[in-house]
This record gives C-alpha cells, sequence and structure tokens, in this order.
C-alpha cells in the first residue's frame, strides 16, 4: 500500500512515536506487516552474573503455593503472581502492590536474585518499597530493565521466597504496549517478573534490541486485580474473570505472562471454540471487523488445536489496540485498529492474517517458549507459516493470494535463524525471519511430506510445552519425523 496511506490512517503526530513504533511504520509503509511488537528500543542492559553456588542455611520455606493445574505443564515450584491493581484512568497511573512466590529453580544456593523490569525502559516505573519475608529490604540495584536484589540469606535450591513490591506505573502516551492513549490502557511488560532459568546457560535475560522481542518467559501463575477509578471502565484481561464490587479479578495459571488493557468505549462480542470461549473487546465503531476477527480467532484456535494440539488456556481475549501491528500474551492478544479500520469485508487483508498469527502464538510462544532475542524465528516464522495453514484449510480459494501478499511480492534475504541484534532495521528483520521462515517450513513440507511435518510440530508442542525450546530441540524433532534429509535447506535458509 502506498506510504500516504498508511501514514494517514495514524493519528499520532511523529513526534509522538518512539522508535521502535517509527521502524513499525516503517514496516507497514512497505506493507510487511508483522505482528508481535517488542517493547521500546533503549540501551542494553547487562545481564546479571549467573548466581554461583553456595552452602548456608535456607530461609525459613514459604509453603509452594496452591495452583490450578494446567494440561500441558505441572504447577509445582511455578512462581505465583499477586497483583492488585488502582488504576487512575485520567492520570495514567497505576498503583500495583504485587506479590511474588517463588522456589528457587536454579539448583543451586541463591545469593542475589534477578527481576525484569521492563517498565523501567519506558521511563514507568517508580519502586515504592519492597519487602522480602515481609521484611522491608533495601538492598537491591537497578542496571537498566533489570533488578538484582541482594537476598537476606542465601536460598537454597527449591526453597521459597516472597517477594512483596509496591509501585507506581506511570504510562506513557505514545501508543506502545505499555501506554495510555486516548482510547485505553496497553498493559504488557509490566510488572517485574522472575526471568526463566536455564540449566548450564543461567537467567534468560538479553538486552533490548533495535528490533524485535528480547523477553522470554517461564509459566507461572497470576492472579490480578484491577480496581478502576471509573467504574464504566470496561477491563479487558486474560483468565477467569470474578467481578468485584469495584472493578474484577482475573485468574489465569500456567502463563507466561499476563496482559491486559482497561477503556471507556468498547464493545464485546463472543463465540466460542471447540468448548473454549473467545471473545474480542472492540471500538464501537468496529463491530463489523470485530466479529471477523472474532470468527478468524476462533477458527484458527479450532483449527490449531487439530493440526498442533490442545490449546494451553480456558479461553481467549483479543483487544483492539491503539499501537501498531499486535501483541501475543498468554490467552489474549492485541491487534491494531488500524487493521481494523481498514477491513474490507473479506479474508484478504491483515485483520485476517494478522488475528490468525496471533492465535497461533498460543501454541508458538504460550504454549512452548523460545529465547525471543536470539532464536525469534522459533516463534515467529511458526507463526507466520500457521496463517498460511489457516488460509490453505479455512480459505483455500485465498492461498494464492496470501503467498503474494504477504510473501512474494517482497524481495526475500537474509538468515532465518537471525537474532534480533543482527539486523538493525524492521523490515530486514521481519523478511528473514518471519517471511523467509515461512519459506523455509513451507520447502521442509514439500521434502518430508505435510504429514510428516505436521507429526513433528505436534510432538515438538508436546514435549516443549511449558519450556524454552531451542533450534537443537526444533531439528533434533523435525529430524525424527522426516524421512528426508534437510541439511540443503538449512544451509540455503540458515547462517553457516
Ligand atoms: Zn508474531
Amino acid at each position: 500500500m502506498p506510504t500516504t496511506e498508511v501514514q494517514s490512517r495514524r493519528e499520532y503526530p511523529p513526534g509522538a512515536l518512539s522508535l521502535r513504533c517509527l521502524m513499525q511504520r516503517a514496516l507497514a509503509a512497505f506493507a510487511l506487516l508483522l505482528a508481535a511488537c517488542a517493547a521500546p528500543a533503549g540501551a542494553p542492559a547487562p545481564a546479571p552474573a549467573i548466581p554461583t553456588a553456595a552452602r548456608l542455611e535456607p530461609l525459613s520455606a514459604t509453603p509452594t503455593p496452591e495452583a490450578s493445574p494446567t494440561p500441558w505443564d505441572a504447577p509445582e515450584g511455578r512462581p505465583r503472581y499477586l497483583l492488585d491493581v488502582d488504576i487512575h484512568y485520567s492520570a495514567a497511573r497505576l498503583d500495583v502492590r504485587q506479590t511474588l512466590i517463588l522456589t528457587n529453580p536454579t539448583g543451586m544456593g541463591l545469593r542475589q536474585l534477578p527481576l525484569v523490569v521492563a517498565a523501567r525502559w519506558v521511563d514507568a516505573f517508580e519502586l515504592g518499597e519492597l519487602r522480602v519475608g515481609g521484611q522491608p529490604w533495601t538492598q537491591y540495584a537497578f542496571s537498566q530493565g533489570v533488578m538484582t536484589i541482594a537476598l537476606p540469606e542465601v536460598l537454597a535450591p527449591d526453597a521459597a521466597l516472597h517477594l512483596e513490591l509496591d509501585y507506581a506505573l506511570r504510562l506513557p502516551e505514545n501508543p506502545g504496549v505499555l501506554s495510555a492513549t486516548r482510547r485505553q490502557i496497553h498493559a504488557a511488560n509490566w510488572y517485574p517478573y522472575l526471568p526463566p532459568y536455564l540449566p548450564g546457560r543461567g537467567w534468560l535475560i538479553h538486552p533490548p534490541g533495535l528490533v524485535g522481542e528480547h523477553l522470554s518467559f517461564a509459566p507461572a501463575d497470576f492472579e490480578v486485580t484491577l480496581r478502576p477509578d471509573d467504574p464504566g471502565l470496561v477491563l479487558m484481561a486474560p483468565g477467569a474473570r470474578q467481578d468485584l464490587d469495584a472493578g474484577a479479578r482475573f485468574t489465569l495459571p500456567g502463563a507466561r505472562a499476563f496482559a491486559w488493557s482497561a477503556g471507556p468505549a468498547f464493545l464485546w462480542l463472543d463465540a466460542e471454540s471447540a468448548g473454549i470461549p473467545v471473545r474480542a473487546y472492540i471500538y464501537p465503531e468496529h463491530a463489523q471487523a470485530g466479529q471477523a476477527a472474532l470468527e478468524t480467532a476462533a477458527g484458527a484456535l479450532a483449527l490449531y488445536q487439530e493440526l498442533f494440539g490442545p490449546y494451553p488456556h480456558a479461553s481467549l481475549t483479543l483487544v483492539e489496540a491503539s499501537f501498531p501491528d499486535g501483541l501475543e500474551s498468554d490467552a489474549f492478544f492485541f491487534l491494531d485498529q488500524a487493521y481494523f479500520a481498514e477491513y474490507d469485508g473479506t479474508v484478504r487483508n491483515y485483520l485476517t492474517a494478522i488475528a490468525a498469527h496471533e492465535t497461533a502464538h498460543q501454541w508458538w510462544y504460550s504454549r512452548v517458549g523460545n529465547d525471543q532475542a536470539l532464536e525469534p524465528w522459533l516463534d515467529e516464522a511458526l507463526c507466520t507459516f500457521s496463517e498460511l495453514l489457516f488460509y490453505e484449510r479455512l480459505h483455500p480459494s485465498q492461498v494464492e493470494w496470501w503467498w503474494q501478499f504477504r510473501v512474494d511480492r517482497f524481495n526475500l534475504e537474509g538468515y532465518v535463524d537471525s537474532a534480533i541484534y543482527d539486523l538493525p532495521e524492521f523490515v530486514p528483520y521481519v523478511k528473514a525471519v518471519y517471511l523467509r521462515g515461512a519459506r523455509f517450513l513451507n520447502d521442509v513440507r514439500k521434502l518430508t511430506g505435510e504429514r510428516a511435518l505436521l507429526a513433528a510440530l505436534r510432538d515438538y508442542a508436546a514435549r516443549h510445552a511449558g519450556g524454552i525450546a531451542s533450534a537443537e530441540d526444533f531439528f533434533a524433532i523435525l529430524d525424527e519425523h522426516s524421512p528426508a534429509d534437510l541439511a540443503n535447506l538449512r544451509a540455503y535458509y540458515f547462517k553457516p
């Protein structure tokens, strides 16, 4: 689409846009759509040191919390987040009381503990008080987006720790994944979280890149209470909802992250897909497009359950957003208002393709995690290829259109396995990781046959559910199922 058309659809003056948004506008100008937005770029944060082994007395253990099991991950040892949020809507401010109950996952004694505080990248985070084991505690330091807490005593392997943080979030107005715009609050990457711990590698923490996402998450259990100062606010969040006198509480077990939104003017539409309730929250002027997005998500959910295995959550919620493109979270995703505004009554558009793409992230991000900074293709190429499967199965007459619109009209280059630090601009990043990634998987299918590829994807989803999978894991399973040698294809698409 012409650049002018793209620019005219945006409500925000260029000066109001973050670097990330500018990159994504450039992306949109090339009509290379891509969901899964990154947090704003910032100066790299050094990763905290990997904890050293130590032997001292464990802290008096807090009992491991009860949590509802999900079909795909045992709850034992999962962190538990209790988040109580006062929403001061017109002031664009959240006051948060957070309890984080965790067990030491490292197999070593821990002297210090890292929490990732992504809200610091947009200068939104103001810490009031930290309490460790119920006692006020000041032994912590921030380095960019990482808060390292020096623990009062060494935390033994598998011992539990009870942290409480009181903080305020002053939400930026610039449209982004953590922001308060004219239409709504977007709350993604908003609370301090415990990063995944990978045996042999340590804490999985990466600095932001200029493109893509750099955060990875381990499954946890969430209980989030949203208390708006305006009873007219529509609260939009994943999980089981319990309405309170003022506000609502949402319970989401076995999720990597918890994102939500709130705004004064939304309508909602409901569907059900293979027994899973699906809800879309839409701007009132976009009801028809909202129905289309809802139907796409519901259809994609049923299809991907059939192709990839069980959906990992009990419901799915999608929310129209006033930041570019979209963002996946667990049982939840944001989708750009521009796609709704441009909806043309057909399935030949980004609204449909990206709604299917974001739904696929419930398998390739939520069910199976990956290192989003170093191996972003593992979720993004799979989700782009999943779009193709959606069109092939549900709209077979539009498959040629999908290839042309989404992939073939672009001059593609770049390694599929590029890290977010390898490519300094968003367009080359999307071409390499998403679009060449989809071509790679399609070529794998040609070589192995669809039955073998889908069997491998189901196996990958099942074996790595709840974990952080690597390219090595993916190829090990693919090789088990593939009657063909994939070496030449890998040499063509991947780094030498
Ligand atoms: Zn994506």
